[in-house]
């Protein structure tokens, strides 16, 4: 399991709700020209970013590798259902809202 997928995880476990909302909303509170220098490891972005002290620049940075197969929707293992946000586990894709359904949020 990656870094973001880690962190997610722990927040469902946690209950910490607000944290997975605000993770579900970051791309639209981040700009497009803003993720592109996440991506190129540019710390410099965090000044212009206001972001919570629990958002650290590794799980920024995976959440913004992520962004890019937003262009490439995959078809989910449980509904079948072409999905843009999702997990890989063991290499198969679990759409959001099949995710979340299994964690029982
Ligand atoms: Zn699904």
């Amino acid at each position: 399991m990656n870094y973001y997928d880690g962190k997610m995880l722990d927040f469902v476990q946690k209950r910490q709700v607000e944290r997975i909302k605000f993770m579900e909303n970051l791309g639209r509170n981040v700009l497009p020209q803003q993720v592109k220098r996440i991506q190129q490891n540019d710390k410099m972005v965090m000044k212009d970013l206001v972001l919570p002290g629990w958002l650290d620049w590794d799980l920024l940075y995976e959440w913004s590798m992520r962004r890019k197969v937003i262009d490439n929707p995959r078809e989910c293992i449980l509904c079948n259902e072409k999905a843009e946000l999702g997990v890989d586990f063991n290499m198969k894709f679990l759409c959001e809202a099949c995710f979340f359904k299994i964690k029982g949020m």
